[in-house]
């Protein structure tokens, strides 16, 4: 199979490129403008595996026919920033990457025929009103408020993908995708599971927004990887909606002490405000994604916990004390 993945280099775009590498028969072209993606996420590859990638250094925004030398089986369109840290300073990237971008990756589907796999986001749902959150609900986005370039822009892109589909009758999938962490994430990326494991690791205070009281579901990078590599065997599909994650919900302060505990760490936590628009309650209905594929996720958010604590460890050359105990 030769396959497209925009925004390869990124956390998740890296792991799911590890993964697919690992069928020898799988070549993969990787467009990524490297502005939050990096090579060094695919650094430890065995040098045999470079063989079957190309790696593309462009704006997802500027990819045209040209850049693909075969034809393209399955296309995976990631290519957007995803940490709530960059909405506000990159919204334009995000909106034209998920817009503009979305056009082009359309295009190319169009032109090879090929399968698109679109990665979305639980925030389609914003600050849900209903609670968990099924394929079929809405959501409650504020138009104008700073999440809103990532919300927006991933639902104008289940459009466009949606009215692609019918016109050019394409095989199209699109996942909403619930957060999800593990190692290949960076040490400022910004997200709270980062975040926490940090400051646990250098004894920093961890800031919990608000009240600790909102819930989110972690997924493991893997479980989430396994799920959109099952999900692209689906034929005939038509811009077929998805939620994909791990339905376990925690409260943020949970989490805190969580890591807390696992880093073995002093430090202390400490409130600040609620982010505006922050929402209150996120869980997946998995009921869907189940229904087409055999979709559980397998690794707790303990161990999961515990393998992204070493990896952030280790890209922060730690020596601590402390890690050496952590058990994996
Ligand atoms: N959060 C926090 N402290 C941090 C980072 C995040 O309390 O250092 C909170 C954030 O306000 C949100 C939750 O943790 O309620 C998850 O935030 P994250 O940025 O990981 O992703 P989101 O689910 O908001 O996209």
């Amino acid at each position: 199979m030769h396959i497209l993945i925009t925004g390869g280099l990124g956390f998740l775009g890296s792991n799911l490129t590890r993964k697919l590498l690992q069928s020898p028969l799988n070549t993969i072209t990787i467009i990524d403008d490297q502005s939050s993606g990096s090579l060094n996420n695919l650094s430890n590859l065995p040098s045999s595996d470079f063989y079957r990638i190309r790696i593309i250094k462009k704006d997802v925004c500027a990819l045209n026919f040209g850049d693909i030398e075969a034809k393209l089986d399955i296309i995976y369109h990631l290519a957007s920033r995803a940490s709530p840290r960059d909405f506000l300073d990159y919204p334009l990237e995000i909106m034209y990457a998920n817009s503009f971008g979305t056009q082009r990756v359309l295009e190319l589907t169009r032109q090879h025929k090929s399968k698109l796999i679109f990665t979305s986001t639980s925030e389609v749902y914003g600050d849900p009103l209903i609670h968990p959150q099924d394929e079929t609900y809405s959501g409650n986005v504020n138009l104008h408020g700073i999440r809103s370039c990532y919300d927006e822009s991933k639902r104008f892109a289940e459009t466009l993908i949606a009215a692609h589909t019918r016109k050019y009758n394409l095989d199209t999938v699109i996942l909403r995708i619930f957060n999800t962490y593990g190692p290949g994430m960076k040490i400022d990326d910004g997200r709270v599971i980062p975040n926490f494991i940090i400051s646990s690791l250098v004894d920093k205070s961890i800031k919990i927004n608000g009240d600790g009281r909102q819930t989110r579901s972690f997924c493991y990078v893997d479980d989430l990887v396994n799920g959109m590599i099952d999900i692209a065997q689906l034929k005939n599909n038509q811009a077929d909606v998805y939620n994909i994650g791990n339905d376990a919900e925690i409260t943020i302060n949970e989490l805190a002490h969580l890591i807390l505990t696992l880093t073995q760490s002093d430090s202390e936590i400490i409130y600040g405000e609620q982010l505006s628009d922050d929402p209150l309650l996120r869980r997946p209905i998995l009921t869907k994604i189940r229904s087409k594929i055999k979709y559980q996720p397998q690794i707790s958010l303990e161990e999961g916990l515990k393998r992204t604590i070493a990896y952030l460890a280790d890209q922060m050359g730690m020596s601590h004390k402390k890690l050496l105990e952590v058990k994996i």
